[in-house]
């Protein structure tokens, strides 16, 4: 049913912007809406797994990406006190044709908004929706300046402080998960080993991996707070504060953040998958309907699955109802899994007291005597290929 269909997709994020790219492929009229001025990302990195990957090599960017990207060989998680590895994830076992990318969040976005233009994908930048509101066979978006304008088909990509879940039913405040992190680069004086480091300390870790020439470090630092007290969700902070979370931490991790002048902190707030992903002629997705915490680095990556299953599933349907039913009953219950894996993994990370050590011997005993296992376990999730 796509061809020549007019869809309208709020948010330029990586989920709004991989759907309008996906959306006009398959024949329909997409327009973007979006609040910034232009295209543009926090300076950070992405971790794109074998799944995410799949999808940007479908849409047509995958080559652009890994081009720019460095590709990750390994993922080890390490003592973050003395710095040793207790287990080493070798990405090379993986079961999948498509490579583990570590990506600036900037090259992606813009692999995937030149992608889009050239597919005939218009924008309207500098465009804040303050209210959505799907009835009668159309969805009503009001702007900031009060106009409101009627749409016929919207995608709804505006991420965890979506403006549009309140039109899928009662929606619960994002909460706050008592959980922040620092993100920041660190230059490095040689091209660093092209690998994930999870530095896992009580309370706390720290998330090391190059990016670009590999000669920056992408550095995520997830410390667990009592409260957010800030008005935003982030803001820039004092490199100090995030070398002295990490201050008992070894000697490597002490020379990144050393090297660190600039860093932004963000609150990490959630609220449950969404039992509805659709309203009339509203359909969201990523992390509108799954916000998901980072510890599986899967958020983006589930919003570019969002994004070409939607495609997929309007192309083959006769309505909209019919398209937005099965887009949601082939993701919702991959959605729930994933949250749930990565929530689990925040609480893995942060052990404290006697179990501690405990979790740790364990860690280190089996990937000697099961080097595969531990990665084996998350092969539902990594090897998936929804373009298949
Ligand atoms: C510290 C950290 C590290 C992470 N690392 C990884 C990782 O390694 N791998 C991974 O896969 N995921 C990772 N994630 C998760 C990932 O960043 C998100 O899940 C992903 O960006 C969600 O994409 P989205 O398009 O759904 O939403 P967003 O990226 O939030 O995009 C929403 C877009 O909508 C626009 N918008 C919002 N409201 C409005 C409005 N009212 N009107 C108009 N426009 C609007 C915004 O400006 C934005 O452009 C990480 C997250 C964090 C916090």
């Amino acid at each position: 049913m796509l061809i020549g269909e007019r869809i309208t997709v709020l948010g330029a994020g990586i989920g709004g912007l991989s759907a309008a790219l996906a959306l006009a492929r398959r024949g329909a009229s997409v327009q973007v809406l979006e609040q910034a001025e232009g295209l543009r990302e926090v300076g950070a990195g992405l971790q794109i797994s074998p799944n995410g990957m799949a999808v940007l090599a479908a849409l047509g960017v995958g080559a652009a990406v890994a081009r720019g990207a460095v590709s990750a060989r390994a993922v080890s998680l390490c003592d973050g006190r003395s710095g040793g590895r207790l287990l080493r994830l070798d990405l090379g076992r993986l079961r999948s044709s498509h490579p583990w990318c570590l990506v600036h969040r900037a090259d992606l976005v813009a692999a995937l908004g030149a992608e889009a233009v050239a597919a005939g994908v218009s924008f309207r930048f500098g465009c804040r929706v303050a209210g959505v509101e799907a009835k009668g066979g159309q969805v009503a978006l009001a702007f900031d300046d009060g106009r409101v304008e009627a749409h016929p088909l919207v995608v709804a990509a505006d991420g965890v402080r979506s403006v549009a879940r309140a039109a899928l039913g009662p929606a619960p405040a994002p909460e706050f998960t008592g959980q922040v992190a620092w993100r920041a680069l660190a230059p490095c004086d040689l091209p660093a080993d092209p690998e994930v480091r999870v530095y896992l300390g009580p309370g706390r870790h720290l998330v090391a991996y190059p990016l670009r020439d590999a000669r920056v470090m992408n550095l995520v630092a997830v410390e667990e707070r009592q409260a957010w007290v800030a008005e935003g969700w982030s803001h820039r902070d004092d490199p100090a504060r995030m070398r002295a979370a990490f201050a008992g931490f070894a000697a490597p991790v002490k020379a990144l953040l050393d090297r660190v002048e600039d860093v932004h902190l963000w609150g990490l707030f959630r609220h449950p998958v969404a039992p509805h992903w659709s309203a009339g002629r509203l359909i969201c997705l990523g992390d509108v309907v799954h916000p998901t915490l980072p510890f599986l680095a899967q958020g983006a990556c589930m919003a570019l699955e969002d994004a070409w299953t939607l495609a997929a599933a309007m192309a083959e349907a006769d309505t909209v109802a019919e398209g937005a039913a099965r887009y949601q009953a082939l993701r919702h219950a991959r959605a729930v899994r994933t949250v749930a894996a990565a929530t689990r993994n925040a609480r893995a990370y942060h052990l404290r007291g006697p179990v501690r050590p405990v979790a740790h011997a364990v860690l280190r005993i089996g990937g000697t005597l099961a080097p595969d296992a531990a990665l084996g376990r998350f092969a539902w999730l990594y090897e998936h290929d929804v373009t298949r």
